[in-house]
């Protein structure tokens, strides 16, 4: 498998350094309010990663945080009147129901920041020994940029951006390129943070958030490991710093692949909750919509592109294109995956092919059919919407019908494992959508619409009686209606 890395800025080959299993470490969330569906562009494109490192025959170690020490989370749990422990559980909980019907896999250690205090206190003693690092008068503890001399280099700022913005320290956990500075290892205790503050060598007080993460890649992954990553947001300064305390520790290179993910934009624009544009899993299910349609969306760009999620129509009303679109190409491929079950001699049956979390079976399948190049493209620096077009451009190639039962198995084999690599689990066929519904009663249901258009709510309820009289029944939604055979 391909990838580009930030760090060469080239698309390089994968392997595991060790000749085993591919090690490599995701940021998590900060569990400080649900993630939104920009946090979820990134996990699921790097669950995807995952899928196909191993459907390539790769074992891999994924290990991916949870941030529950930091600004954020103190300062939010304060406004909530909740310990910072209760409060982050609460997101912590929500986070993994999220990923399980995103159908994300478990990555295989998920580590949280407050239980490794002592790994990060352990790791500024090292750094204050050899120089890196320095206590201020405030009992907090900063890293001297200037003592790193790969410092800039994942982010490419130039000696001249680093020699005029190193001046000074910064305490906040997050800031702009255009402060470089030396930042907190350590921050001393301060009054705003309540009970949150822990003993150590230089006072009580709390670790930095760029900290956290080098102590827990060394503990988990070892001084080296494979690849590291996370929304390009992290390049800098989290990247950045975590190199140079991690390096500046061991004096080895930490991780030898960077791979970043561009942001999902929606409307254009951030994603913020003051512009009334955050969404999040469960506001989408309540439009009507699936997590497996999300994830279809949120893969259909290549995760070098920025990705523009549409929420609302022209006249500003919220409306969701892309997921409607998702809807019903997955509807076309279960279509298809039934039309090729159809063939099967009832013994040739494999029922595990639609587990989604059974890479292990499928890693034994050879033969993808008309599908192999679809997943060629996950292998080529992970191309979902290139995967996705094949997979069309494969199903308007096949004609089930004409398929003996050994074809039809070995095509469905295909399907199934490219869908596997993505992810994407299939929905129930919606038995409606087959059922013609009688001229008479589609025209009723238009008057019926047009009345609920005017507002007529009387003239709508009587028409929904008549139709309902007839049969037939229907279901509003915010596209409009669904005409259905009553139950
Ligand atoms: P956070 O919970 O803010 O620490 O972020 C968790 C992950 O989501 C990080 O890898 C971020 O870089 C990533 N992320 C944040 N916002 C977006 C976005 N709009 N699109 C894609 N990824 C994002
Ligand atoms: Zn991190």
């Amino acid at each position: 498998m391909k990838l580009f890395d930030t760090m060469s800025r080239e698309v390089r080959e994968l392997h595991p350094s060790d000749g085993k299993t591919f090690r490599f470490y995701a940021c998590g969330p900060t569990v400080y309010g649900p993630a939104h569906i920009g946090n979820f562009r990134t996990f699921v494109l790097q669950d995807v990663f995952r899928r196909t490192l191993e459907l390539s025959g790769i074992d891999t170690m994924h290990v991916r945080n949870f941030t529950d020490v930091d600004d954020k989370t103190i300062r939010d749990s304060q406004a909530a009147g909740k310990t910072l422990t209760d409060f982050t559980d609460h997101w912590r909980d929500r986070f993994r129901k999220d990923c399980e019907r995103l159908q994300l896999l478990q990555p295989h250690i998920e580590p949280s920041a407050v239980e490794h205090i002592p790994h990060q206190i352990a790791m500024i003693e090292e750094l204050v020994e050899k120089g890196h690092a320095y206590r201020s008068d405030d009992g907090s503890v900063y890293y001297k940029v200037s003592s790193f001399d790969g410092y800039g280099r994942l982010s490419r700022l130039d000696q001249r951006e680093l020699r005029e913005g190193a001046s000074g320290a910064v305490a906040d956990d997050e800031y702009e390129k255009d402060s470089v500075a030396d930042f907190a290892l350590w921050k001393g205790r301060r009054e705003e943070d309540g009970e949150n503050y822990w003993d150590s060598p230089w006072g009580e007080g709390r670790p930095g958030w760029h900290l956290e993460c080098s102590a827990m890649c060394r503990e988990y992954l070892g001084e080296n490991f494979d690849l590291h990553s996370g929304g390009v947001d992290l390049v800098f300064p989290h990247h950045e710093n975590e190199i140079a305390q991690s390096e500046a520790c061991t004096g080895t290179c930490m991780a030898d692949h960077w791979f970043h993910l561009t942001h999902l934009l929606v409307d254009g624009g951030k994603m913020s909750k003051s512009a009334g544009n955050f969404y999040t899993l469960d506001q989408l299910i309540e439009a009507g919509f699936s997590p497996a349609e999300l994830r279809y969306v949120l893969i259909s760009a290549h995760y070098r592109q920025p990705l523009n999620f549409v929420a609302r129509d022209n006249d500003g009303n919220e409306s969701f294109p892309a997921l409607a679109a998702a809807k019903q190409a997955l509807q076309r491929i279960a279509k298809f995956d039934a039309a090729l079950l159809n063939r099967l001699q009832s013994d040739a049956e494999q029922g595990w092919v639609t587990d989604l979390t059974g890479l292990s079976r499928f890693r034994e399948v050879t033969d993808l059919g008309a599908f192999a190049d679809a997943f060629a493209g996950l292998q080529d620096d992970l191309n979902t919407p290139d995967a996705l077009g094949r997979i069309f451009s494969a199903i308007k190639s096949i004609k089930p019908d004409g398929l003996s039962p050994d074809e039809a198995a070995k095509e469905r084999l295909g399907l199934r494992f490219v869908l596997v690599a993505l992810g994407l689990e299939l929905p129930d066929l919606d038995a409606a959508a087959d059922i013609e519904v009688p001229a008479e009663i589609a025209a009723l249901a238009e008057q019926r619409y047009a009345a609920k258009q005017e507002k007529n709510w009387e003239e709508a309820d009587r028409l929904r009686d008549e139709i309902g009289a007839a049969g037939w029944e229907i279901k509003d939604s915010k596209e409009g209606y669904e005409v259905c055979p009553k139950n």
